[in-house]
C-alpha cells in the first residue's frame, strides 16, 4: 500500500487566526492546533460554528502554543464529541488551561449584552484539561500505530513549539508561530528539521521589525518622560507573554541598572498574575539570561514598587493612588479587559500617557488611538484623547520576513515543499515570491479547505 499523508487546511488559510490543520493517514486523523478566529463579528461566528470534519473521528490534537488563535477551540472539539489526548509542552499545557478559563469567562460576559451564547461550557473545559498530555521538547511520542511527533522550540512565547510529525516514512513540519530573535525569557528558535513539507506561518511575511537593541532603552525613556509629565502611565499589554516580557525588562531596569526612580507599578491583570506562576514553575525552560537571573535568586516577577491587583477591589484601589504611577493591564489592543476602566479615566488627561507595545489590528480601539483619533467611544461614553500616546513596536513575539526566510533554510536540507498559512493574502503572496527567489523552494499559499497530499 502506498502510504499517503493528506493535510487538510481548516483555518488560518489567507488570514492570521483560526489555526487548524488535519493530518490524515490511512489509519489516523491528527489535528495540529485548533484556534479561535478573531477580529470581527464574522470571525466570532466562525469560531462558534461547526467544524468541517467530525471531531469524534479525530485521534488526537497537538497544540503548538498557548495563543488563543491556536488553542481556543479545543474545548469545542470536546463539546462536539472528541475524546482523544491533547498534546502540549509542559508550560503550554498549563497556560492553555488559563486561556480556556479566560475565554469561557469572556463568552459568558458577552452573552449578557448580545444573544450569542458561549460555544462551550465548564464541562467541556474540564474534559479538555483532563486530556492534556505534557511532553518535553525533543522527545519522539507515538500517537497512533502509524504516526508520531516531536516538539521543537519555536522561540515565540513561553513553551511554544513547532511540530515535526512523522507518518509512513513522510515528515511534515508545522511551524506554529515562529519567534522573533531575542524575545526576553524565551529561548531562540531551533533550526528546522528535514521534512517533505513545511507548513509555515507568515504573519509578518511582508514586514521588517525595528531592531531590538534599543527596546529596553525606549521603555526607560517612555517611563522617565511619563513621570516628568506627572500623570499615570498605562501600559497596554497582553496578559500572556508581553506582560511577562515587560515585567522582566522593568526588573532589569530597576534592580540591576537602577535606571528608574521608585514609583508604584500596578500589575492589574488576574490572568497575567496566574501566568506568572506558570513561568516560575517551569524556570528550567528559561533562556540563558533569565536562567542566570533566576539562579542568583532574582524572581523578576517581583521587584521593588510592583503591586499586583488580582481582585476587582484591589483594582479599584489603583484609582485613588496618587500619580505618578504605572499601570500594566490587558488587553494589548484595547479590546476589553481592565485597561478599559483606566482608559476611561486617564485618556482625557493631558498629563497621562498610554504606551502601546503590541501590534494594533485594523478596527481595534488601539488602532484608532494609535492613528491619533481625537475622541473614542468606550462603554457608550465619548472620551476625548488628550493623553500622550507612545508606541514601542520592537517587542513583537513574531519573527519578521528576514527571520522567517532564514528559518526556512536553517536545517541540513531545505524542505521539499512549503505551504504558507497564518498570513493575510497579500502578505502570503509577497512572502511566497521572495522565498522562491531567495531560498529556491517550491512554495505556495494555502487556501481554506485545501487538501495536499505527500
Ligand atoms: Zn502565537
Amino acid at each position: 500500500m502506498v502510504h499517503i499523508m493528506k493535510i487538510h487546511f481548516f483555518g488560518a488559510a489567507g488570514e492570521v487566526t483560526g489555526s487548524c490543520y488535519m493530518v490524515e493517514t490511512p489509519v489516523s486523523k491528527i489535528l495540529v492546533d485548533c484556534g479561535l478566529f478573531q477580529g470581527s463579528r464574522e470571525a466570532d461566528q466562525k469560531s462558534h460554528g461547526d467544524f468541517d470534519f467530525d471531531p469524534a473521528t479525530v485521534d488526537a490534537v497537538i497544540v503548538t502554543h498557548a495563543h488563543i488563535d491556536h488553542c481556543g477551540r479545543v474545548p469545542l472539539l470536546f463539546a462536539r464529541g472528541f475524546r482523544g489526548p491533547v498534546y502540549a509542552t509542559e508550560p503550554t499545557g498549563e497556560l492553555i488551561k488559563l486561556q480556556w478559563d479566560d475565554i469561557l469567562h469572556i463568552m459568558e460576559e458577552r452573552e449578557r449584552h448580545s444573544n450569542m451564547p458561549p460555544s462551550y461550557d465548564l464541562n467541556d473545559v474540564a474534559h479538555a484539561k483532563a486530556a492534556i498530555v505534557s511532553l518535553p521538547y525533543g522527545k519522539l511520542a507515538a500517537i497512533t500505530k502509524d504516526a508520531g511527533f516531536i516538539f521543537h522550540d519555536a522561540g515565540h512565547i513561553f513553551g511554544s513549539s513547532f511540530v515535526e510529525l512523522r507518518a509512513g516514512g513522510k515528515t511534515a513540519v508545522f511551524s506554529g508561530d515562529i519567534g522573533n530573535d531575542n524575545v526576553p525569557i524565551v529561548r531562540e528558535t531551533e533550526p528546522l528539521v528535514a521534512c517533505d513539507v513545511l507548513i509555515t506561518e507568515a504573519t509578518y511575511g511582508d514586514r521588517t521589525h525595528s531592531p531590538v537593541v534599543q527596546r529596553r532603552e525606549d521603555l526607560r525613556r517612555v517611563i522617565i518622560d511619563a513621570i516628568k509629565r506627572g500623570g499615570t502611565l498605562m501600559i497596554a499589554a497582553f496578559s500572556l507573554e508581553r506582560t511577562q516580557e515587560i515585567l522582566f525588562e522593568l526588573d532589569q531596569l530597576i534592580e540591576r541598572d537602577h535606571a528608574l526612580p521608585r514609583i508604584p507599578i500596578y500589575l492589574d491583570s488576574p490572568l497575567a498574575i496566574r501566568a506568572n506562576a506558570v513561568y516560575r514553575k517551569f524556570n528550567s525552560y528559561y533562556d540563558e539570561v533569565a536562567a542566570a537571573e533566576w539562579k542568583r535568586g532574582n524572581d523578576f516577577f517581583d521587584f521593588p514598587g510592583l503591586i499586583v491587583a488580582e481582585t476587582s477591589a484591589q483594582s479599584r484601589l489603583i484609582n485613588s493612588a496618587p500619580a505618578p504611577k504605572i499601570i500594566i493591564a490587558g488587553s494589548g489592543m484595547l479590546a476589553g479587559g481592565r485597561i478599559m476602566y483606566h482608559l476611561m479615566r486617564y485618556l482625557s488627561d493631558p498629563k497621562s500617557t498610554l504606551l502601546l507595545v503590541s501590534y494594533q489590528a485594523e478596527g481595534t480601539l488601539g488602532r484608532k488611538i494609535q492613528e491619533r483619533s481625537h475622541s473614542v467611544t468606550i462603554n457608550g461614553e465619548q472620551i476625548p484623547v488628550k493623553c500622550f500616546v507612545e508606541k514601542i513596536d520592537s517587542y513583537s513575539a513574531h519573527g519578521d520576513q528576514e527571520k522567517l526566510l532564514r528559518w526556512m533554510v536553517s536545517g541540513s536540507t531545505p524542505p521539499g515543499r512549503v505551504i504558507v498559512t497564518h498570513a493575510d493574502a497579500p502578505a502570503a503572496q509577497e512572502f511566497c515570491s521572495i522565498a522562491e527567489k531567495r531560498n529556491h523552494v517550491r512554495i505556495e499559499a494555502a487556501a481554506m479547505g485545501q487538501i495536499i497530499e505527500i
